[in-house]
């Protein structure tokens, strides 16, 4: 397979799309990313990778994150998780606040706003130093200690995240938020503002494709949980347009309102694309066209 060859025409062919998403405007700070970005990233588990585009320009990887403290507290707690968090696809908004109230306090999935604080919550009580422990297993994932939080983009959502204030109450109400609303959104909010480029969340996401193997050859995440995190993708990774990318795409991925989708097809690939623009369910709208056309002509999907 021309990955190459691929990867160079769709970046060519959807940059001559009309791009009608919207940059996410809600957190200041993202704002003033320029909405012309637009890069992907390939790597594949025999070691090989290409890119295409802005795939080294580093950038608020947001939701995506969700993925990587799910993973760290699946691995440090095992299945206790799920008497705190379900596993259903919400139908919804990814910072909506009522299904949650009609669930009594325990969120659908820990891929939407209020499941990945309660996963923030776990990773507060029992990691010695959580902000510094999640990023360095951030980074050895990556296998790149470079990779950092962004701490204008910590403040701006500081400022302006109400709703996610009012989820973190809504959970402490129904007992399932065990530390301080500040603490866990302090940690949330850090989470969510690590900078990363195409590539490094390509190397980082490796593992979930490797059956729990990363790149340096251990294996933080045991193999049948990268299964089961593969299947929260799938079905949770883009709130309610989860069955969209499914139809559309065919692969278990995540995205994040900085503008990045991450999608795998497990045993072969990892591919990151990047572009601030975001359609009305808040997903890169150069990053959905991209990925479509990729599983297309490369004939490859889960299906
Ligand atoms: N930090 C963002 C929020 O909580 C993450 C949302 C997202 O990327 N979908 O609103």
């Amino acid at each position: 397979m021309n990955y190459k060859q691929i990867l160079t025409n769709i970046h060519r062919e959807v940059s001559a799309l009309k791009n009608t998403g919207e940059v996410a405007s809600y957190i200041p700070e993202l704002a003033k990313v320029d909405k012309d970005h637009f890069g992907i990233y390939l790597n594949n588990i025999h070691g090989d990778n290409f890119e295409a585009g802005d795939a080294d320009v580093t950038f608020s990887i947001q939701s995506i994150s969700k993925v990587f403290s799910l993973a760290m507290a699946f691995a440090n707690q095992g299945n206790k998780l799920w008497e705190r968090v379900d596993v259903e696809p919400s139908g919804n908004p990814f910072n909506y606040l009522s299904l949650l109230e009609r669930e009594k306090g325990i969120p659908r999935n820990p891929l939407i706003n209020s499941g990945a604080i309660v996963v923030a919550d776990c990773l507060v009580s029992t990691l010695k130093n959580p902000k510094e422990d999640f990023l360095q297993f951030v980074r050895d994932l990556a296998n790149d200690q470079s990779i950092n939080f962004d701490k204008n983009v910590v403040a701006s959502e500081k400022k302006t995240g109400f709703r996610n204030y009012a989820i973190a109450n809504l959970l402490k109400s129904f007992d399932n938020l065990h530390n301080s609303v500040e603490d866990v959104l302090d940690f949330y909010f850090h989470q969510c503002a690590i900078a990363m480029n195409c590539k490094q969340l390509s190397n980082a996401f490796f593992a979930f494709a490797n059956r729990g193997k990363c790149m340096q050859n251990n294996t933080p995440i045991k193999p049948n949980q990268a299964k089961r995190i593969n299947a929260i993708m799938l079905t949770c990774g883009f709130y309610d347009e989860a069955g969209e990318f499914a139809f559309e795409v065919g692969l278990p991925g995540k995205s994040g309102v900085g503008g990045g989708i991450v999608a795998l097809l497990p045993n072969e690939y990892v591919i990151t694309t990047w572009s601030p623009a975001l359609n009305e369910k808040g997903n890169s709208y150069y990053g959905m066209q991209a990925l479509e056309r990729f599983t297309t002509e490369t004939n490859s999907s889960i299906f």
